[in-house]
């Protein structure tokens, strides 16, 4: 299973947790039980400390 970072836009928690693909959009804070948003991230790609003009939305 992958590692996954979240984070709570409602207390600001951040976390990682390991999920299976299909439960990774279903993760709430253990602070305040909101629903977390999923960071992407780019393991093992080079610049991850880099900059965020390239946006997702
Ligand atoms: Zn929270």
């Amino acid at each position: 299973m992958p590692i996954y970072s979240y984070y709570c836009k409602t207390c600001k928690h951040h976390l990682s947790l390991l999920k299976p693909y299909d439960e990774k959009d279903n993760v709430k804070c253990p602070k305040c039980d909101e629903k977390l948003k999923i960071k992407l991230s780019a393991p093992s790609i080079g610049d991850s400390c880099g900059s965020k003009k390239s946006g997702f939305s």
